[in-house]
């Protein structure tokens, strides 16, 4: 067991690695904030695994995060007491990638090294962001509850493979030293280690230590001592009032949260009180992560219980449809030993979770209906990555369907595009006069919606219908009946009742030219007894000869055609 063992990387490591030298370099300060927040991680999963069993603590309950420099070495130490890790663990968490998205987001690279380089900032690296400053990296660790000779070291050169040896580490927790590359000895100061982990890791909860730096009157320079100091601030960042926090700390402190390694686009600070009391702190991305399909996947809540860590990704907080929100939410009110199992139940966590969703619609409808531009920007922006899932709340939340509905957007034939930007109320405030249904269209693809025969006769009126052609619309729709007392509306479903559209004199006419052709349509109806189940006069067309229709009742065409391709 105690001898050396050396392992390749997963694939996709060695990919990362390079890529990931290449592109973050201009930002290689940021391999500090990614150590110090998996050292904060592993506190709040040692916290979370003590809840249940005290021992894991030892004799050493302070959770502290250390880091050190050795001028002389040329090292950076990153130590903390928190969960460590075993061998098994350091080599499946340090040797591969466990996110989720990996996939995807390799199938993204493109080869040209700018693009991949923003991509790789919305993935994230995470730990292997050292390896931008350092040539080789040595994990040493201790799972907490593991005896002192179960510790692991873990080296690598970021080359392709690792190696992993049995040691003796009578400390628990994880030693990160980084052994840096020529040219970057400038991190070797004090004052730049500081000022970084002042800039992106403040908001920290955990105290993180350096050495105390002195001037020496006779060395004639500063000299370290063993005693250490507290850098950061220290207290949990949603416990601070508002007006302590900037906007940089609020940005950092999600960056840590979400492992995104872009500012968010909005976030929102709540302490609420009452019925529930919690404080909530909730963060909407500016880009969708690459598993947002994947309804299954959990939320991105942290649950704390009076500031100690509970969980991550409690999915009880927030409704499915709001599963790119990220957060915080810190409970006054539940016990510290609640389960997963308790959270489904709890009438606490039913509160906090309505509270939380009035906040996010909140949030959005702040944005959607602002005067100012960046605002309205940043709601488009928000539409094209969340549009679609913020649709499911339509048929998920009762609730609040009139304010989701209210946020919807949508292309039209009012505007000569695609982008999805006009709400029901733009909509209604263009309403012909004698109009009092909302008309739409559903396709498979813009172009085909905005061809449909179906809009011929509201051209030729002038009448404006909304363009539907997201997967997620024909089941949005078979919630959504009505807007603001207005009938939704299909032209292509049924007998199209254009009500006070048509005026008696056209009326009058259809009657008549509808009598004149009641032979044909009997004939035709006879013939085509296998494949239509009528035939009917139609006045919605004003180019085409014929169109195809579904009972009002029926699924539509394009609803078919969706079922169809699902294999049902
Ligand atoms: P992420 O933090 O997004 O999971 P990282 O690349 O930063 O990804 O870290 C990979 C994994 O390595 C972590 O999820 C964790 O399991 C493990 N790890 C990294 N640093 C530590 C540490 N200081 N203590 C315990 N585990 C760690
Ligand atoms: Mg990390």
């Amino acid at each position: 067991v105690a001898e050396k063992q050396t392992l390749g990387f997963q694939a996709e490591v060695k990919q990362l690695l390079q890529l990931m030298i290449h592109s973050l370099y201009s930002n290689k300060e940021i391999f500090l904030r990614e150590l110090i927040s998996n050292a904060s991680d592993a506190a709040d999963k040692l916290r979370f695994e003590g809840i249940n069993n005290a021992a894991l603590y030892e004799s050493d309950p302070d959770l502290k995060i250390k880091v050190v420099f050795d001028k002389d070495k040329r090292t950076i130490t990153i130590s903390d007491n928190g969960i460590g890790m075993s061998r098994d663990e350091a080599i499946e968490h340090l040797g591969t990638i466990a996110k989720s998205g990996t996939k995807e987001f390799f199938s993204k690279l493109s080869g040209d090294q700018q693009k991949d380089a923003a991509l790789i900032g919305q993935f994230g690296v995470g730990f292997y962001s050292a390896f931008i400053v350092a040539d080789r990296i040595t994990v040493e660790s201790r799972r907490a509850g593991l005896s002192a000779a179960q510790g692991v070291r873990w080296e690598s050169t970021g080359e392709g493979d690792f190696s992993v040896e049995a040691i003796d580490k009578p400390s628990r927790g994880t030693d990160i030293i980084l052994h840096l590359r020529e040219g970057e000895d400038e991190f070797l100061s004090s004052y730049k280690l500081k000022s970084i982990i002042r800039r992106y890791s403040d908001h920290i909860s955990l105290p993180i230590q350096m050495q105390k730096e002195e001037w020496d009157e006779e060395k004639k320079a500063t000299v370290l001592k063993d005693e250490l100091e507290t850098v950061n601030q220290a207290s949990a960042l949603w416990a601070r009032s508002k007006t302590d926090i900037t906007k940089e700390q609020y940005e950092e402190f999600y960056k840590h949260i979400s492992h995104d390694f872009q500012p968010p686009l909005a976030y929102t600070h709540n302490r609420v009180e009452g019925r529930s009391e919690y404080t909530q702190l909730l963060y909407i991305p500016a880009h969708a992560p690459f598993d947002l399909w994947d309804r299954n996947k959990r939320g991105g809540i942290k649950l704390y219980v009076k500031r100690v860590f509970i969980m991550d990704d409690a999915e009880q907080l927030m409704p499915v449809y709001l599963r790119f929100v990220k957060g915080v939410i810190d409970s006054s009110d539940l016990p510290l030993n609640v389960s997963r199992e308790i959270l489904q139940e709890s009438r606490d966590v039913r509160v906090i979770r309505e509270g939380s969703t009035k906040r996010v619609l909140s949030m959005l409808e702040e944005m959607a209906t602002s005067e100012e531009q960046e605002q309205k920007d940043k709601y488009a922006s928000f539409w094209t990555e969340f549009g679609q899932v913020l649709k499911e709340g339509i048929g998920e939340d009762a609730t609040n369907k009139e304010r989701i509905a209210k946020l919807l957007r949508f292309a039209s034939t009012h505007n000569d595009s695609d982008v999805q930007n006009v709400s029901f109320d733009d909509y209604i405030k263009r309403m012909k006069e004698g109009q009092d249904k909302i008309y739409y269209v559903t396709g498979e693809s813009y172009a085909a919606a905005k061809n449909s025969p179906h809009l011929e006769i509201f051209k030729k009126k002038g009448v404006e219908v909304l363009l539907l052609t997201d997967r997620v619309d024909e089941w949005m729709l078979s919630f959504l009946q009505d807007f603001d007392g207005r009938e939704l509306v299909s032209v292509a479903k049924g007998d199209l009742d254009l009500g006070k559209l048509e005026d008696d004199a056209e009326k009058k006419q259809h009657e008549e030219t509808e009598a004149s052709y009641k032979d044909l349509v009997e004939k035709m109806k006879a013939t085509l007894t296998e494949q239509a189940k009528d035939v009917r006069v139609t006045f919605r067309l004003t180019d085409s000869p014929a169109c195809l229709v579904a009972d009002e009742n029926e699924l539509s065409g394009n609803l078919v055609r969706m079922l169809k391709a699902a294999g049902q």
